[in-house]
């Protein structure tokens, strides 16, 4: 299994244009009649910063720590249009809806650790060879799969650490 780390050569997660990014959210907000607000600029903002999977709280959170602030609710409803907008993608692993880039490449699956809550990102390309197999076979032409692997730690010291880390 490779880790993302060891990927870097595919380079497009480093040149995130946030200016394009920018002009694609408004651009989507205005045709679909909803208000182009700085709250809303906001949140893009500080979603742009993630380089993980956040919770909408998480990122409600971080930004009052830096000072802006944007009601709750609008952070919610911003992180579903910046989805259907396709700057975003959520995840369902499991604890509520988790967001991540949508440019932030490369492709990958995720392995979610159901005792903790920790996640890893992996490539397989075996699995790239089931999604192409399996949509040609069927007669269609494959866009993107998700494939999640639900498991627990295999070193408890490690599971338990993380799981205090993450309830806080
Ligand atoms: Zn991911
Ligand atoms: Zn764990």
């Amino acid at each position: 299994m490779r880790s993302m780390k060891s990927q870097q050569q595919h380079g497009r997660t480093k040149a995130l244009n946030t200016e394009e990014i920018q002009q694609r959210f408004i651009a989507f907000l205005r045709q679909r009649g909803h208000r182009v607000t700085q709250e809303r600029l906001h949140v893009l903002s500080a979603a742009l910063q993630r380089t993980d999977h956040f919770t909408a709280d998480e990122l409600y959170q971080s930004m009052l720590q830096h000072g802006w602030h944007v009601a709750r609710a609008t952070v919610y409803s911003t992180l579903e249009l910046l989805t259907e907008c396709g700057i975003l993608v959520q995840h369902h692993f499991g604890r509520g809806a988790r967001y991540e880039l949508a440019d932030k490449l490369p492709e990958h699956d995720h392995l979610i650790c159901t005792q903790c809550g920790h996640i890893v990102e992996f490539q397989e390309k075996i699995l790239r060879d089931i999604q192409q197999k399996i949509s040609e076979s069927l007669g269609f032409v494959p866009l993107k799969h998700s494939f999640q692997i639900f498991a627990v730690c295999s070193d408890p010291q490690h599971c338990s650490h993380k799981e205090h880390s993450h309830q806080k």
